[in-house]
């Protein structure tokens, strides 16, 4: 469209399965549950799931290995997330259950440079491409946003503002935003057709080291109270948004792209007698959040008339960033643990499903 090649598309939806290595907590392996046509490439196509020495092939646009380093799998991501640039609405999840390197994908260790995932990385090329465009007359306004979408309350989902900085110190990060500030989110459409939630808190970037400190302040955020933030990370699907507007001073071209990376919460079943009240209710909500995403996405990969984007706030939400000419990639985690079989298969299942 604008300044790079756009990329091939088998309609404007993909999907990529990543197999994390096994680690040492994971306990000693009994046998071997995934395996890899292509096993000595870091990087192919098939992937084969064995459950009860049955084999279950799956094939993908993508399958990293556990090999695959953060690298190599930025590499495969790098030009869709460059067409934010071009005015393209990108959207790419991380789906998959807990402990399977959602989490490890889009955010990765941000400490250790080479660890560094999907997020800071896109960042960094977005700013550097930016900037590099600057001398054929191209001017860029970005802005942040990232919440957390828990869902705490059935049919409820409930929005916590990561970059809100009026939080009052020491209050209990697991509870809702609007419950500390008294703010209402409330999901808006104007008539641009753009979407927005209510309150939460924008923030200007224009270097990347405001990026970094902002996700930095995230990730304090997120690390109060550790042990509850990790079960509800666990339990709300985490949004970062980067809307993009440029200007051509010299041609007057407008561009208005947005780049959704979105760390899903767990998709994980529990089992059917272990959990009661609230917990069990909030595992329905995410697994009828999440699949209610699966038909959004089922829906717009068989180019159906009819979407069924309200039937959660997720999907109401993305509804612009998820039709038309958006991409869309997916990712689906998978934890390579033996004892994880029967969730592995269900993600690549799903998966397979909006393949
Ligand atoms: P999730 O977000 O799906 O719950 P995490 O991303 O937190 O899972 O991953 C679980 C653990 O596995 C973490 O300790 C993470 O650092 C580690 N991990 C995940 N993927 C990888 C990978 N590709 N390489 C090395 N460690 C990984
Ligand atoms: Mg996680």
């Amino acid at each position: 469209r604008l300044h790079n090649t756009i990329l091939e598309l088998k309609g404007n939806i993909r999907v990529f399965c990543r197999v994390r290595p096994l680690l040492p907590d994971d306990g000693a392996a009994e046998g071997v549950v995934v395996s890899y046509p292509t096993s000595m490439e870091s990087l192919g196509r098939g992937i084969d799931l064995i459950q009860n020495g049955q084999k279950y092939p799956f094939t993908f646009d993508k399958v990293f290995n556990p090999e695959a380093s953060q690298q190599d799998v930025f590499v495969e991501i790098s030009q869709l997330v460059q067409s934010a640039l071009d005015g393209y609405k990108v959207c790419i999840f991380a789906y998959g259950q807990t402990g399977s390197g959602k989490t490890y994908t889009m955010m990765g260790r941000p400490e250790a440079p080479e660890q560094k995932g999907l997020i800071p990385r896109s960042l960094e090329q977005i700013f550097q491409i930016s900037q590099s465009l600057q001398a054929q007359g191209w001017k860029y306004k970005m802005q942040a946003i990232l919440f957390y979408a828990s869902m705490l309350e059935i049919y409820n989902e409930t929005i916590r503002d990561l970059l809100s900085t009026n939080r009052s110190i020491g209050s209990d990060p697991t509870r809702p935003e609007s419950a500390v500030s008294g703010k209402q989110y409330t999901i808006k459409h104007d008539a641009n057709g753009n979407t927005y939630v209510s309150d939460l808190t924008i923030v200007d970037v224009s270097t990347i080291t405001e990026i970094s400190s902002l996700l930095r302040q995230a990730a304090q955020s997120r690390s109060v109270g550790r042990t509850q933030m990790n079960e509800q990370s666990s339990r709300s699907h985490m949004v970062f948004t980067l809307r993009i507007s440029g200007i051509n001073e010299g041609t007057e071209q407008q561009v208005q792209g947005v780049l959704n990376l979105i760390d899903l919460a767990g998709s994980e079943r529990l089992s059917k007698s272990g959990a009661t009240g609230d917990r069990l209710r909030e595992t329905q909500a995410i697994n009828k959040s999440l699949s209610c995403l699966s038909d959004v996405i089922f829906a717009l990969a068989k180019k159906e008339d009819h979407v069924p984007f309200r039937n959660s706030k997720l999907t109401y939400l993305l509804q612009p960033c998820l039709g038309g000419d958006s991409k869309t990639l997916m990712f689906v985690n998978v934890s390579p643990e033996p004892s994880s079989v029967g969730e592995s298969l269900c993600s690549l299942r799903f998966a397979a499903r909006v393949n």
